[in-house]
């Protein structure tokens, strides 16, 4: 089924920002991160079902193509319908690994909610641990996909009630994790309960997965799974409970839309006074307040050259607009504007509060940067720097 959406609709649902949502996928190496990516390209129309998780039986599809999707592009732009209703999700780009310059962290600000992928047999490992303490600590929400679920039934042929077992200790030491690590807050508002349907699981690799609410509105047990993969039969399984629609709706329902989530994230992540112009106008995330982006990431791109991509917090990036690069301190002009779909950035004339952009003609913006319009140069204040979590550092006195 393909479902690949014109930009000019995905423009028009991205101004009403109750339908739309910032995430982007965590994990430790090895768990699924990758994989889990690619089915949820594949759900929004943009990859054939065959490439998604086997990138053996590309067809369409170049290799090439594939690994700029989910490793070059900063961000995708997808497209879900979630009881009736159009969303955009976009997709955010965050490095395959915990690394230490700070990139995790730098993609984790355009994000609200975070799936943290974690494998089922492996369960949390360190890395796990590591991006949900960065995701709480940019008030970003971690929600669970426990992954590799295929391999509880075939290699360690587990019993439905000893997969159920696994899963919710898994939970348990993930929700210790939110106890740990979250602002006092969101301790128990952002635990995740399975009956909530805030936790996914399947298999990225098969493309199947499921939430306990989705299960049951199919009527669906681990039996009906585990005799699939008897039988050989997991096909079924992908197309009767696609990965990409129990994540995706996941997603729509716990990960707060961004005006939500500006509320108590502008107060964390920005100094400036709350109850000025610019401060008000994020804290709403209006569309028609001053521009404000803070930039995540930089890409050279072979034809256009510049791109830098980040968030607007408030206001709409329009093509010719004259801005100032707060830490640069310099004015520019936005020569073009875009978002990602699939591995190709698409030209639009504007992108509004609450979404990710890309913006050509900011030749001296670098990660981190604050964008904004140029009329409020002398009252913008920047956002504050980006720390990072590191792993635990043992310091010899
Ligand atoms: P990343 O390092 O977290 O991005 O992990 P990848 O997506 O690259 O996956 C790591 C390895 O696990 C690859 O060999 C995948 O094919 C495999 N893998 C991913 N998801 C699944 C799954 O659901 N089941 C099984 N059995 N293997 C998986």
């Amino acid at each position: 089924m393909v479902r690949y959406k014109q930009v000019s609709d995905i423009v028009k649902i991205m101004r009403n920002v109750e339908q739309v949502r910032n995430i982007g996928t965590l994990a430790h190496v090895d768990h699924g991160k990758t994989t889990t990516s690619d089915s949820l390209l594949m759900g929004a129309g943009i990859l054939s079902p065959k490439v998604a998780g086997q990138a053996l039986a590309l067809d369409y599809v170049e290799i090439e193509q594939l690994r700029q999707m989910t490793v070059k592009a900063a961000n995708v732009s997808l497209y879900h319908e979630w009881q009736g209703k159009p969303y955009v999700i976009n997709l955010v780009d965050t490095p395959g690994h915990v690394d230490f310059t700070g990139h995790v962290t730098r993609s984790l600000r355009m994000m609200d909610g975070g799936i943290v992928v974690v494998d089922a047999v492996e369960g949390i490992m360190t890395q796990t641990e590591t991006v949900v303490r960065q995701a709480l600590q940019e008030y970003v929400r971690p929600l669970l996909y426990i992954n590799k679920v295929d391999r509880l039934i075939k290699e360690l042929r587990l019993e439905p009630r000893e997969i159920q077992q696994r899963f919710v200790e898994i939970v348990k030491e993930f929700n210790g994790l939110i106890e740990l690590y979250a602002d006092k807050e969101f301790r128990d508002k952002w635990k995740v309960d399975f009956a909530k349907g805030q936790v996914a699981f399947g298999s990225a690799l098969h493309k199947w997965g499921l939430t306990v609410p989705l299960a049951m509105e199919k009527g669906v047990k681990f039996d009906y799974i585990i005799d699939a993969y008897i039988h050989d039969n997991k096909e079924q399984l992908a197309q009767e409970f696609p990965l990409y629609v129990a994540l995706l709706d996941m997603v729509v329902e716990h990960v707060p839309n961004p005006r939500e989530a500006q509320r108590y994230r502008v107060p964390k992540l920005w100094r400036g006074d709350l109850n000025s112009e610019i401060g008000k106008a994020m804290l709403e995330c209006n569309p028609d307040g001053p521009t404000v982006v803070a930039v995540s990431k930089i890409t050279i791109d072979p034809h256009a050259g510049h791109v830098a991509t980040g968030r607007v917090f408030s206001g709409t990036v329009t093509e010719g607009q004259e801005v100032y690069l707060v830490n640069a301190k310099d004015g520019a002009r936005v020569l073009q504007v875009g978002l990602y779909m699939g591995p190709y950035r698409e030209k639009t004339e504007q992108i509004s509060a609450g979404n990710i952009v890309a913006m050509l003609g900011l030749e001296k913006a670098r990660a981190g940067e604050t964008v904004v319009d140029a009329k409020y140069k002398d009252v913008i204040v920047p956002f504050e720097h980006l720390t990072y979590v590191a792993e635990p550092v043992v310091t010899i006195a």
